[in-house]
């Protein structure tokens, strides 16, 4: 039992009998020495809540602060591994394998920080942990409720955050949108919290969203004012209201919103559409709201250890650069991605912010053609028609048997028409199937995710790294080192280092009774797993750029430091 929860046990035990306060407070943790900021989204869900949050966080990050995000997640899944990406966006992994919620991912880029998995909890893990405890006899004589135990935990993780990270400012999520079951808990948490940590230390910034319907041609305030409404009958009052809107809000209504929610015009901010998300943080300080927070959380302006002007204006100035390279480009390309969710972008977010962050560093403008890979399959059209106007293609990661016929195409198409192809995980797979059967001759090459029969699994579970890479019923999960191999194309897209740490999401591997055969004709594997014979990346020199990587290059490409596979990728494709 770790050392907090035998604490907590004590307290717990002995005190829960005697009086309604139940407030587990880690060891070493003072009331009030740590700063929050809550953001909650109102109205409708999809407002950009996590795009929001991660801006208003870069903006205090800019001025000198250290900041923590986190996200209080209302499903009851432990993790977001088993979530389907249609239905909830890319799933996102961070270092420690923690399978998250893509708003994850947007931190990480915004605020350039790795995180981990004290950044991101969900309903299911804060209830196996209070169930746990109940079976261990923790809540003797007390029956176990919402209010205080389960707030109370939730409480307990911020702190702990907070003590770990040793952040000036922790930014809280909260999931979902206010009047849901699923996050009631943690919005009361969320006013115990401003009780028990005290004034100035706790900043409510509701997000809401103003209407503005075709018929009527106006912006309509009354949606916007019902759901603040709702945050305020739970007991919180908002200091900062954020208006989504499709076009800049009007004074009039920001006046009304104001009006109707006691929170002050000066903080009350419209943040309309804009072209890319990247244009938020420049937008709320346009609003000046960053000062707002310093102010409402009592930051003294004059704290030379803790904000710094000047490195906030360098900092900011680096920012600007990296939206005049999205802003001002000079070259437009189209880039061909097969995805079989193609219907939902968020599903492939962090795919589309590094060709962003490269498109940046290179001025070029990266066009998206997502490539129907059922439409191939069903012959509808053909891989020529589909890929006639990309410059390069990738094929993402992704699971199962669904369009894996199309996406082989696709690959074949890139290889023998010398076509800038990146492959992805799956991808990296689709490229070793694909050249086993049609350069090695093994006309049933297979993965056995999808072929369970077929002689050649070129692409299969290894009982032996099973045991040793937790792959099997489990994927290999987080960050893993990639050794590689000097001389390659990949020595040099990765600047000459022999040991790159990147990250990984999968069940299967190349096989290496075939490794001999795929290298006797031409294939490289440039990338593998220092110690064990796992393949991770793999080229094929001959061509101008065909490069498969068994890991998500994409989870770790920032706006202002573009993953060098995407930045070389992208090169290729403008050639
Ligand atoms: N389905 C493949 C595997 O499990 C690839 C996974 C992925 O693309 N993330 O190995």
């Amino acid at each position: 039992m770790d050392p907090d929860t035998q604490e907590l046990l004590k307290t717990i035990a002995t005190k829960t009998d005697e009086t309604e306060f139940y407030t587990p407070i880690p060891k070493g943790y003072k009331l009030g020495q740590t700063k929050f900021i809550v953001i909650f989204g109102t109205v409708m869900s999809g407002l950009g809540k996590g795009i929001f949050s991660a801006s208003l966080a870069k903006l205090l990050q800019m001025k000198g602060l250290k900041i923590a995000p986190i996200k209080l997640e209302g499903y009851l899944n432990i993790d977001s591994g088993t979530l389907n990406p249609y239905r909830h966006g890319e799933v996102f992994v961070l270092d420690d394998g923690m399978e998250c919620d893509m708003d994850l991912g947007t931190y990480e880029r915004f605020l350039d920080l790795n995180l981990t998995k004290s950044n991101f909890t969900t309903n299911g893990q804060i209830f196996t942990r209070i169930l746990e405890r109940e079976r261990k006899g923790g809540y003797l004589g007390r029956d176990v409720q919402f209010i205080p135990h389960v707030t109370g935990e939730i409480k307990n993780q911020l702190r702990h955050l907070a003590l770990s990270s040793k952040a000036d400012v922790i930014a809280i999520e909260i999931g979902g949108t206010v009047g849901d079951i699923e996050n009631q808990h943690y919005i009361e948490a969320m006013r115990e919290l401003a009780y028990e940590e005290g004034k100035y230390n706790v900043c409510f910034v509701a997000l809401s969203y103003v209407l503005e319907p075709k018929s009527l041609g106006e912006q309509k305030s009354k949606a916007a004012q019902l759901g603040i409404k709702r945050l305020l009958e739970q007991g919180i009052q908002p200091d900062i209201i954020a208006l989504r809107a499709a076009n800049k809000v009007t004074d009039k209504v920001k006046e009304k919103v104001s009006m109707f929610s006691n929170v002050p015009l000066s903080r009350v901010v419209s943040m309309h559409d804009v072209d890319s998300v990247y244009l938020i943080p420049g937008l709320l300080k346009e609003a000046k709201i960053d000062e707002q927070v310093l102010e409402i959380l009592h930051f003294d302006k004059n704290d030379k250890k803790k904000l710094n002007p000047k490195a906030e204006a360098a900092e900011f100035k680096r920012w600007g650069e990296f939206i005049a390279g999205i802003k001002d480009y000079k070259q437009q390309i189209t880039v061909g991605i097969t995805g079989k969710y193609t219907s939902l972008r968020d599903s492939y977010a962090s795919i589309i912010a590094a060709l962003e962050h490269a498109g940046s560093r290179l001025k070029a403008d990266v066009r998206i053609k997502w490539i129907d890979v059922d439409a191939i399959e069903n012959k509808k059209t053909t891989v020529k028609e589909e890929l006639k106007d990309v410059s390069g293609i990738i094929v993402p990661g992704g699971f199962g048997k669904r369009g894996v016929d199309g996406k082989i195409a696709c690959v074949k198409f890139a290889r023998e028409n010398n076509l800038p192809y990146l492959g992805l995980c799956y991808g990296f797979q689709m490229a070793v199937i694909e050249f086993a059967r049609n350069v090695c001759g093994l006309k049933d090459a297979h993965t056995t995710e999808v072929e369970t029969t077929c002689k050649n699994h070129v692409i299969d579970i290894l009982p032996e790294q099973k045991k040793i890479e937790g792959l099997g019923g489990n994927m290999r999960l987080g960050g893993r080192e990639v050794e590689i191999k000097k001389g390659t194309k990949a020595f040099a897209i990765y600047g000459n280092k022999t040991k790159i740490r990147e990250r990984f999401r999968h069940r299967y591997e190349v096989n290496p009774d075939f490794i001999p055969l795929l290298e006797k004709n031409g294939m490289v594997f440039s990338g593998k797993h220092p110690k064990y014979n796992i393949m991770q990346i793999l080229e094929l020199p001959k061509l101008k750029y065909f490069i498969g990587c068994q890991f998500h290059p994409e989870f770790l490409s920032r706006p202002l430091n573009p993953e060098p596979l995407y930045l070389e990728f992208v090169k290729n494709c403008l050639k």
